[in-house]
Formats: C-alpha cells, structure tokens, sequence
C-alpha cells in the first residue's frame, strides 16, 4: 500500500538506535562521574603551579576556566556540593584575577581552603550514590509517547451515524473502532485504551447512559482518556452530566466534521508541528550533551556545537528556531558570537538564550543588551530549561507563522510555498536528489459558494488543509497557492508513489460530507503532478503540474494526472 511506502521513507530519518534519550543521558552522567576525579586533579595541578608563581595570569586564568565549567556541571549530574564548591572558589580566583587583592594573603589561603572543601565534597563516599540519585529525581520523564497509535473509539446508537462517521473520521487518518451499543465498550477499553472516545449521550438505557458509561471507565482507567460527547440534547442537565462524567467536549448533532477532527486532533495531542529545533553552542561537551538530551527527551530537536568558531555553517544547515549559548567560552565568547548572529540578517530575530554560571547582574545585563533574549543561569534545573525554550521557541514560531503562513488555513502562504520549491530545486540538484510539485485545484467551487454560501466554501478549503496536513509526511511542503489551490512539495518521492499518495487523499476527499444550513454536500479536487529531474526548475515545474491540472479539469474533473502515467480516480 502506498501510504506504507512513504511512512516507511519518513521513518528512515529517525535515529535507528533503540536507546532512549533518558538511558543516553544514563550514560552521559555515569561518564561525568567517571570523568570527575580528573577534573579535580586537573584544578588540583593548576592551582600547585598557580602558588609557585603567582603573578602567571595564563595560569589563574585557566583555573577560574576550570572551577566556572564545573560550578556549572556538577550540579546537572547530581553534584550540588561539588557545584557550590567550585563557584566559590571560582569567585574567590576571580579576585585576583580582577587585581582586586591580588597580594592578600588571606585571599590565597581562603582559595586554598575552598578548592580543600571542593575535593572533600567530592570525595565523600556515598557521593556518587547520592549523584546517581539526585539526578534520576531531577530528569522529568518524558511527558508523552510519540509513537502512541491514535485509537478512536465511536459509541453511537444510531447505525448509520455510527458507521458515516467511522468513514469520515478514518479519512483523517485515525484507526476507527465502532460500537452500537455500551455492552461491549468496558471490556474493549481497558485491553486497549484509545486515544480518544467518541461518545452518544442517549441511548434505550437512558438520558445520559453515555456519560454514565464515561463516568465508569474513567474510574478505572491508568489515565484521563479524552472524551467528547455527541448528543441531539443542548440543554444544561446534558451538558453538565458530560461534564460531571469527565468529558472533554460537547459537540451537537448535527455534527460538524471539520469541528469534530479539530477536537480529536487538539484532545489527543497529535503533535503535528515539527520539533523545536535548538542549537546549543557550549564548549562543555558533557554540560551541551546534557541539556541535548534533557530538551530530546522533551521531543525536540537538537544540534550541539562545542567549538564556537563553527556556528556559522550550523546555523546554515540546521536553520535552528532558538540558540542556547553559554557565556565563556575558548576562542571566542558568547556575547562576540551573538553580535555575530546578530549582524547577519537572516537571523536579525533567532531567540539567544544565554546559559551561563555568570551570577553577575551587571554582566549578565550587559550581554542583554546585545539582543539576547535571555540569561539563564547554570545549573539550571531541567523543567526550568524546558519551559524558557518551549516558550520562546513557541513565541518565535507564532510571530514567523504571521509572515509565512495562510491565516485560513495555517499552510504555507504563495511567497514562502515557492521559497521552498526554489530550495527544494536547489537542494536535489545538490544532492542529485528527486522530488515531485502536485498542484490541486478544488472541483466547481464557485458554485459551491453560490449554492451553500461563501462561509461552507471556507469549511471545504479549511477541510482540505487539513486532510493534506494529516495524509502527508512532515516533510513535506504543503501550501494554499490560491483561493482554492494548492501546491504540495513530496520530497525523495517517485512520480508513482506521489500519484498514488495524492489519489488516495482525492479519494478520501469525495468522501467527506460537508454540513451547510443548505444541506450535505461532497466535493472533490483535480491534481496533477510534475517531477525533478523530469522538469529542473520551479518555473518549468509549476508549468508542468498546472498543465496536467487542467488537462485532469478538461477529462471530467476528480482525477490525479502525471504525463507518463495519468492515473484517474474512480469518479
Ligand atoms: P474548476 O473546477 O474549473 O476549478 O472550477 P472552479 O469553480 O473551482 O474555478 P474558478 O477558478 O472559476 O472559481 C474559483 C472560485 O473560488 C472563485 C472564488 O470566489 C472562490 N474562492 C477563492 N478563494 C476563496 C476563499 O478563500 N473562500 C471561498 N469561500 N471561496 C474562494
Ligand atoms: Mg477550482
Ligand atoms: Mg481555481
């Protein structure tokens, strides 16, 4: 089948490995610890050499390095003491490194008894157990399972309901099991809980039998599971049972299929946006590994540059949406890199969010002023640092969708759908790469204004959108051209696969009911697709794909076409 194949082709980006990320940070700490004894004598040696010659600036440098890099790691494996420690200390070298009271003896000595309380904190023997400990605490568990097949479960009484909305709802790419009655629900809930239950209110048991059946299962469930009632009723007592019984929404018949997939996609949570994607510049590889895997765990995407002199081309490649950057780093320090960023003007507005063990306000101010947008302060607990990305990256991408995306429909506005057919040309060239541009025209819609109104035709573009985001990869670009057009970039995708994919959604489409105050109507749409190679730039592309669009409109409308091999639905 065809959707196999190209589920099968978006599964091949994913990492292959079956470790998770809370097992790979596992790992990264019981590296930390092993690594920490080294560490020690390396600020151990640093310091001996520093009280044979006092006045090496190199050298004190180099230790204020050192204890700053710990002071901010320790504690994000488990180390709090030894974190504490090390900022003491680092504050007490940076004294003397200041020229504040470079030649006060008390000063060395209290150096000396600081970096003596650093390795006692260390060395304490159930440290280590005490780290290990701390740190499964600290690491929140991943809050959901992206795999998590979404399920829905539909209770009606009314069989032809039941089954009507069993085939719109499997449109929209949801595993669909019906019930006509509430005998056998129970027993089909607790051996596989759905992502969602669709649920009647009344049936011969009685008024509001659904939500007492609701009520019940919920009772025993590990989990909420979210529930949206169905009813012909629209009075409070209905209402209030639904509520009572823990459901989620209240939906009147007749119902709205668009209205109906907008609460099933927002209740069971299918994360349909792409994952943040933050880069990390860090020249503590351990620290940056951390924080990585610590924001993986929370479904994002991470790139962790350690040698700053690189970010340039990471953020070519990677087009991160937030850069998390620690402050002091060799070769060239974080408030430098962010005038950088900051004078290219692709990325004049990329959130900065320095994470640093600066404690100093007045510094930490200073590097705001570059255009940094925040400072956060190592170590920093993990949910803090998840929640000041999520927020920013969240904001950022609000504000970029107003540029580029179709208020409507939340696709790809016309300028930035041919921003992408241009880089999708650019990128298979580079890559010998191949790729198809499907164009879809909507079938008669001006009458379809003219016979149900101008609004049920914007209900038909909104649906459209809609299956087209939920039938096709992440990868690929979808975007609403025009009024009632659409222009849908199928990255790596053969000709063929692309004609089959595309004919199955034109399938699905024709059978969706659309509701008006007119009455039910069924729509359907024409497509035709042009490919790279065959066609080498998004001009000859476009031309190609409008051509065999209209070719499909002149052969009857409701039709898939590709010049070698035209495939025509089944009107
Ligand atoms: P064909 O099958 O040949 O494509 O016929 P058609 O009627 O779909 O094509 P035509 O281009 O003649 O009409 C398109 C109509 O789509 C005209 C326009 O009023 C309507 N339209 C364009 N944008 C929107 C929109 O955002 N909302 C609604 N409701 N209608 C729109
Ligand atoms: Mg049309
Ligand atoms: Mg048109």
């Amino acid at each position: 089948m065809q959707r196999d194949i190209i589920v099968n082709a978006s599964n091949k980006d994913k990492k292959s490995t079956d470790i998770s990320p809370r097992d790979k940070l596992r790992a990264l700490r019981d590296k930390y610890i092993r690594s920490l004894p080294h560490t020690l004598g390396r600020i151990e040696a640093r310091w001996s050499r520093l009280l044979e010659n006092k006045t090496d600036r190199d050298v004190a440098d180099s230790l204020y390095g050192m204890l700053h890099t710990l002071a901010g790691s320790a504690p994000s494996f488990g180390f709090g003491e030894v974190g504490r420690a090390a900022k003491n200390a680092e504050i007490l070298v940076r004294d003397i490194l200041d020229d504040n009271s470079p030649f006060d003896p008390e000063v060395w000595e209290r150096i000396d008894a600081g970096l003596e309380a650093l390795m006692s904190a260390s060395i304490a023997s159930k440290c280590e157990e005490l780290a290990r400990q701390r740190f499964e605490e600290s690491v929140p568990v991943a809050p959901f399972n992206s795999e998590q097949k979404r399920l829905v479960f539909i209770v009606e009484d009314d069989v032809c309901l039941l089954q009507n909305l069993g085939l719109q709802i499997g449109c929209f790419g949801y595993e669909v099991r019906t019930f006509a009655g509430l005998e056998e629900l129970a027993k089909n809930v607790g051996e596989t809980p759905p992502a969602a239950i669709i649920m009647d209110l009344m049936f011969p048991e009685g008024r509001a039998a659904g939500a007492e059946a609701i009520a019940s299962i919920q009772k025993d469930a590990m989990r909420h599971i979210p529930v949206i009632f169905i009813s012909q009723l629209d009075d409070f007592s209905a209402r209030l049972a639904s509520v009572r019984a823990g459901g989620d929404a209240y939906l009147t018949k007749p119902l709205r299929i668009c209205a109906l997939i907008e609460k099933l996609d927002q209740l069971t949570g299918d994360r349909k946006d792409d994952p943040y994607r933050i880069l990390i510049v860090d020249d503590d590889q351990d620290l940056s590994g951390f924080y990585a895997l610590t924001l993986e765990q929370y479904g994002m995407n991470t790139r962790v540059v350690n040698d700053p002199m690189h970010i340039v081309e990471h953020l070519v490649e990677f087009h991160p949406e937030l850069i998390l950057m620690d402050m002091y780093m060799e070769g060239c320090h974080g408030d430098e890199l962010a005038k950088i960023i900051r004078q290219m003007e692709a990325y004049v507005s990329i959130p900065i969010v320095y994470l640093s063990s600066e404690t100093r306000k007045e510094r930490q101010l200073s590097a705001l002023r570059i255009g940094a947008d925040d400072f956060l302060t190592k170590p920093i607990k993990p949910e803090h640092l998840i929640s000041s990305v999520t927020i920013r990256a969240e904001r950022m991408r609000i504000i970029r969708s107003f540029m580029d995306k179709d208020s409507l429909t939340g696709l790809l506005n016309h300028s930035k759908t041919k921003e992408q057919l241009d880089l999708a040309v650019l990128r298979a060239r580079r890559n010998h790469g191949r790729f198809c541009l499907a164009m879809v025209d909507i079938d008669n819609f001006k009458s379809i204004n003219d016979s149900y109104g101008h609004l049920a035709g914007d209900q038909v573009i909104v649906m459209l959108s809609r299956l087209l985001q939920q039938r096709l990869r992440k990868s690929d670009v979808i975007g609403r051209y025009g009024g009632e057009e659409f222009a849908i970039i199928l990255l790596d995708t053969e000709p063929e696969q692309a004609c089959r994919v595309m004919d199955e959604i034109r399938e699905n489409f024709g059978r969706i009911r659309h509701e008006s105050d007119d009455g039910g109507f069924a729509v359907t749409f024409s497509c035709g697709i042009a490919h790279y190679p065959d066609f080498t730039d998004s001009t000859s592309l476009n031309k190609e794909a409008d051509r065999l669009l209209y070719e499909a409109k002149r052969s009857g409308r409701n039709g898939v076409f590709f010049s070698s091999a035209p495939e025509k639905g089944v009107k």
